[in-house]
Formats: C-alpha cells, structure tokens, sequence
C-alpha cells in the first residue's frame, strides 16, 4: 500500500528516497525564491505598481537555509537562487555562503543564481568564494534608453558593470533575453553578437502568460521561429543536439558560439521536467503553470525536525502534473495569477 509520506508505492519516490513524480521524473532541481520584491519592472514581469507579499510572510535566511538543505537530502543536486530579484534580499550573501558548504561536501553538484544584475557587482565576491561557477544574467537591451524603459528604471550600466565583474572573478555568465516584439525582436542579432564577443552563451525566452501585467500579451509575444528568423538574417544558425537537462534547445552560429531557445508556447517542454520552485512565502509550487502548490512555511515553523517538511513536499511531488497550460491570449487572465517574480522564475 501507498505510503502517504513517503510516497512509494503512489511513485513519488524511488528505493534510494529520491524524488520521482507519477510520470517517472526524477525531481532533482530547486529554484528557490529569496524574494518577491525586485528592483525593475520589467514590463512582462510586473505592473508598474506591483504589491508585494508582506515581510513577515517571507521566509527567514534560516528558514531558506533549512529549506534548502532539506531538499538536498531528498536527492536535489541543482539549486538556483532566484526571486523577485534575489540580490535585494537582505541577508543573501549569508545564505550563499552558509549553502556553499553542500558543494564542499558534494550534496550539491551546482549552486547557482539568476539575477538582473543591478547589485551584482558588490555580490561577485560572495559567490565566487561560495563556489558558484556559472549564473544567468537577464538582459533584454543593450541601449540605455530602451533597456530603462522595458525594466522601468533599470541602469544597463551597473548591470554591465556586474557582468563584468563576475567574469573576471572566474564566474561564467549566461545571457536570458525575453523576446519583446515592440521592444527587442530588431535587436536580437546585436544582442546576440554582443555576449558571444564576450564569450557567453544566450538563451531566448518566449513571453509567457504568467502574471497579470496589466497589459495585452498578445502585444509582446513572439513565436520563437521568428526569433530566430531575426537572427538567421546576419546570423546562420545550425541545430544542436546539446541539451543541459533545461527546456532549451539550442542552435551554434558558425564561429561555434550556443544560442538556446526556450518555447514554452510553440513547443511544449514538459516531459523531461526536472524542477520545482519554492516562493519567498514558504509555498511550493509543482508547476509554473498552474496552481498546485503547498505551504512550506506552516511545515517549517510548526515542526522541530523535518518529517513534516519531507512529507508535505513528497506530497506535492505526487500531484506534479504532467504539463504546463499555457495559451497566449489578448485579453483575458493569465494562465496563472502570480508573477514570475512571485513564484521564482
Ligand atoms: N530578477 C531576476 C532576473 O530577472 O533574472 C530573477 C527572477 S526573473 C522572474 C527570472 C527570469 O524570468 C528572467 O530571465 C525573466 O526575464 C524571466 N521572466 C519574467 N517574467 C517572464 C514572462 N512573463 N515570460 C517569460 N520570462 C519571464
Ligand atoms: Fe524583476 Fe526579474 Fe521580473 Fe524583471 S524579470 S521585474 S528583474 S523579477
């Protein structure tokens, strides 16, 4: 019979006590909120006057730090710090160093971070010593004025100046690039251009219909073969076989430089889903795409040791679904409620 925490016979988890949902995924990354709150807007993201969940609702660094561990012992490899923009979390510089000991013992094959890079710079040094190698830098506009306006305030010139810094310190950086039609699509092949000079790989995004931004999606939204398209005018591309266990695909220009696409619109990804997420209040979630979701947060203050925190996230794992759904509509709600910046994107 079923055990109804630990899973086994209801397939969530395997003989060695991994995590393994009903269709036989092996759950072994984490995408860990530090926060919802964020220093931009980008406009696909938030709307311009985005709400935040109150303090007191956040997660503590200790109870992040315990979190994290917990789901190391249950067979996570991968973790990513994210948010909401997880450098304006206070006391992130804690955590990454307190969680660079599960690489040291070998818990964790990689500890890594995706950011917009605005606080990057003053951060480098915590996550190379932490035993970060590689992290993801979004960045949707290499001008100014157009990148201010996309992210509503952002300054290019300190999130270049992050950029920097952290390839100097050893770290390598992966550009993500949302594709924009009104905002970015004529600017993809300079963009493209820009990061392989540097020697970073970059990875376009379709705008997915995650959050209500108080904006038609429709607008934004870009099939990724037009995107690509873009590129292919001054840039030929070739398909890959290259897979990093993400959702991208991937393509190599002729000077051997990677350009990955993810399509959760034109082409579903969801066979090979890996990951779950935990937002900055202690939920989570089986799917950025839909609603299922459990709260964290109560297992954690409730309960001294951590049977409760192994059983409620056994119990999510059993309900992971098998895809995503999401449509791309003019008007209407989004597919899910909650910003990227609210689960983790
Ligand atoms: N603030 C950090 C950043 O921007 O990298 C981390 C959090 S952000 C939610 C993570 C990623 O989600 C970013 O690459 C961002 O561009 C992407 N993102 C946010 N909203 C999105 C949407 N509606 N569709 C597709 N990607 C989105
Ligand atoms: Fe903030 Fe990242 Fe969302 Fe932009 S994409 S608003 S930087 S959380």
């Amino acid at each position: 019979m079923a055990d109804p925490v630990t899973g086994g016979a209801s397939g969530t988890s395997g003989a060695s006590g991994a995590m393994i949902d009903t269709f036989g995924r092996r759950i072994d990354y984490l995408r860990l909120s530090l926060t919802d709150r964020c220093d931009f807007r980008c406009t696909y993201c938030l709307p311009e006057h985005a709400t935040f969940a109150p303090r007191v609702e956040q997660l503590t660094i200790g109870e992040l730090d315990r979190l994290a561990s917990t789901f190391i012992g249950l067979g996570v490899t991968k973790l990513r710090l994210t948010g909401g923009e997880p450098l304006v979390r206070k006391g992130a510089d804690e955590l990454i160093r307190s969680l660079g000991r599960h690489l040291r013992s070998g818990g964790l094959a990689e500890l890594t971070l995706t950011t917009n890079g605005s606080q990057l710079e003053r951060h480098v040094d915590t996550l190379a010593k932490a035993g970060i190698r590689r992290i993801n830098v979004s960045l949707d506009h290499l001008d100014r004025d157009r990148f201010h306006k996309i992210t509503r305030g952002g300054d290019l010139g300190a999130v270049i100046r992050g950029i920097d810094a952290a390839r100097a310190a050893g770290i390598a950086v992966k550009i993500n690039t949302v594709v924009l039609r009104d905002d970015n699509l004529d600017h993809l092949p300079e963009l493209v251009g820009w990061a392989h000079g540097r020697g970073m790989a970059v990875t376009l995004i379709e705008v997915m219909p995650v959050g209500d931004i108080g904006a038609d999606r429709l607008s934004q939204h870009v099939p990724m073969p037009v995107a690509r398209a873009a590129i292919e005018r001054t840039m030929p591309l070739a398909d890959v076989a290259h897979r990093t266990g993400g959702p991208a695909r991937y393509a190599i220009t002729s000077s051997g430089a990677m350009v990955g696409f993810i399509t959760p619109l034109s082409a579903k990804f969801c066979d090979g889903c890996n990951r779950v997420r935990v937002d900055a209040s202690g939920q989570l979630h089986a799917c950025l795409g839909r609603d299922e979701a459990v709260d964290l947060k109560a297992a954690l203050r409730e309960h001294g040791d951590d049977r409760a925190l192994e059983g409620a996230i056994r119990e999510l794992i059993a309900r992971k679904p098998r895809e995503h759904d999401f449509r791309i509509a003019a008007s209407g709600p989004a597919a899910v409620a909650r910003p990227m910046a609210a689960t983790g994107g």
